[in-house]
């Protein structure tokens, strides 16, 4: 068997987590190898956030010129080419990708291509080739999940890998799933002109978003003819030439063209070597400490192997925090709360720290106040023609501890929402700050103005 010389830092798995890792290291002064088996970039370049959002945004493109009339403004809108759609996303994919290529070089990582193994705590094989690290970062990342006796075909039962490719816009979907992928893909076809119904187990659509978001999402999307059944269960699915059958646990059924199962992800942690060689999993999840160290000495794992928010950045914060440890730098632990999450769906969701359900059982009824701000009140959203609002919960007279938003184009508002989060910011504190009109962030001054017990455009 062919060997290497140890690198300071190994990395398996070149996503968000993966490369985030290897960047940073190397502008440490490690010496990196990055092993991936497919493309570096990941689900997330590949096949999750950047081509879920192309579509979204042609999705707003369409809903835009088929309503333009609102605003005065004469279009005919004559449908959805579907190859156009995709070359557009696979485009932007393309280029992102050929930037990410050019960082790896860039960086002078050493990149090697192939599926590895972990061979021992401090080695990984990729065909036949041994490298060794004197620090091993695991990050393999996750993949779709499905039901038992639920077989994802992809010609009419999909996950999201299928979705994304698919050369026509399907008449009728079920999306088994309401939660950030499944209403994401309910979205994006409705706006294509298909029929969507979503059937979600829980009680209400986007189940880990403040409740008042869920109410508006479940508004709106009745508004666009998004159907979607609550708090019922999948029970089958019977396969036709030309669909499925849906059967729910309540005996309803429903026929669609096609059953997108969009049910969460699991982590990619079987036959790697992991257990062999000692690392703790939970579930299939890699068990970590807060600084990100394994059952293993010098074994990290980083990105969706690692229980917890499954998002992009997050890998992104673990890689260079992973390397920072390393690198002796004292990194500050990667807190989930503190992660802003976005569905971009039309309205979209935007949110950080705790909901007011979850503050209000931690701290207990009276020591929580929230205020929500409607965007009716919201000159930009006027003009945008969205409603939704924007939600801060506070410890009572204390810091912000949690801020949720939903509306066209909220999820670039949560920037700055995660700054006043994670800084501890009192409300008074940000109602100092000033916020342009009109823009949609003059949504979260107003609310932290009310909440400072000066309220400007606020009706009783
Ligand atoms: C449809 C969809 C939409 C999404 N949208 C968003 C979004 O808008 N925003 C957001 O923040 N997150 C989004 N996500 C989640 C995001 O993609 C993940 O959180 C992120 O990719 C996790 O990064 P990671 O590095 O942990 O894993 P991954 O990106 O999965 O990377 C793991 C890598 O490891 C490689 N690998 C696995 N096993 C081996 C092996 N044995 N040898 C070599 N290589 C291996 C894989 O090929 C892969 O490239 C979305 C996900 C999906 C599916």
């Amino acid at each position: 068997m062919a060997d290497t010389a140890a690198f300071d830092v190994l990395i398996l798995g070149g996503g968000s987590g993966g490369y985030a890792a290897a960047f940073r290291a190397s502008e440490l002064g490690l010496s990196v190898a990055l092993i991936e088996k497919d493309k570096v970039g990941g689900t997330c370049l590949h096949y999750g956030c950047i081509p879920t959002k192309a579509l979204l945004h042609a999705a707003e493109v369409a809903d835009q010129s088929r309503e333009s009339e609102q605003f005065g403004v004469k279009t005919s809108f004559e449908g959805i080419d579907m190859p156009g759609v995709n070359s557009y996303k696979d485009g932007i994919v393309a280029r992102l990708y050929k930037g990410l290529q050019g960082l790896v070089k860039a960086n002078k990582v050493t990149f090697v291509e192939g599926e590895g193994t972990l061979v021992a705590p401090n080695a990984v094989e990729v065909a036949g080739t041994r490298y060794e690290g004197r620090n091993v970062v695991l990050a393999t990342g996750s993949r779709n999940r499905t039901l038992p006796g639920l077989e994802i075909d992809g010609t009419h039962v999909l996950s999201s890998y299928e979705a994304l490719t698919l050369d026509r816009v399907p008449s009728s979907v079920v999306v088994l799933g309401g939660g950030v992928i499944g209403v994401e893909f309910a979205s994006v076809w409705r706006s294509f002109g298909a029929e969507v119904t979503i059937v979600e187990a829980l009680p209400r659509l986007v189940p880990a978003e403040d409740e008042a978001a869920s109410k508006v999402v479940e508004r709106t999307f009745r508004k666009r003819g998004i159907g979607f059944k609550t708090g019922v269960r999948f029970a089958g699915v019977e396969k036709r030439d030309d669909g499925v059958t849906v059967s729910l646990e309540n005996g309803e059924t429903i026929d669609a063209e096609v059953l997108l199962v969009a049910v969460g992800r699991g982590p990619v942690t079987e036959n790697l070597g992991y257990e062999e060689n000692g690392v703790t999993l939970d579930r299939g999840f890699v068990v970590t400490d807060e600084r990100l160290r394994t059952s293993v000495p010098n074994v990290y794992a980083v990105g969706d192997i690692v229980p917890g928010l499954q998002l992009a950045h997050r890998g992104f914060a673990h890689g260079i925090f992973v390397a920072e440890h390393i690198a002796g730098l004292n990194p500050v632990p990667v807190d989930d709360l503190g992660i802003p999450k976005v569905t971009y769906c039309d309205p979209e969701v935007a949110s950080v720290g705790l909901t007011e359900a979850q503050a209000k059982e931690r701290l207990g009824d009276d020591k929580v106040e929230a205020l929500e701000y409607n965007l009716a009140g919201n000159g930009k959203s006027q003009i945008l023609k969205t409603q939704g609002f924007a939600k801060v919960v506070r410890e009572k007279d204390g810091p912000v501890i949690g801020i949720h938003l939903v509306g066209a184009r909220v999820g670039e508002l949560i920037a700055e929402a995660q700054l006043i989060y994670n800084w501890e910011a009192m409300p008074h504190e940000v109602a100092q700050l000033i916020h342009p009109h009109p823009t949609q962030s003059e949504a979260l001054g107003e609310a932290h103005l009310a909440l400072a017990g000066k309220p400007l455009h606020v009706h009783g």
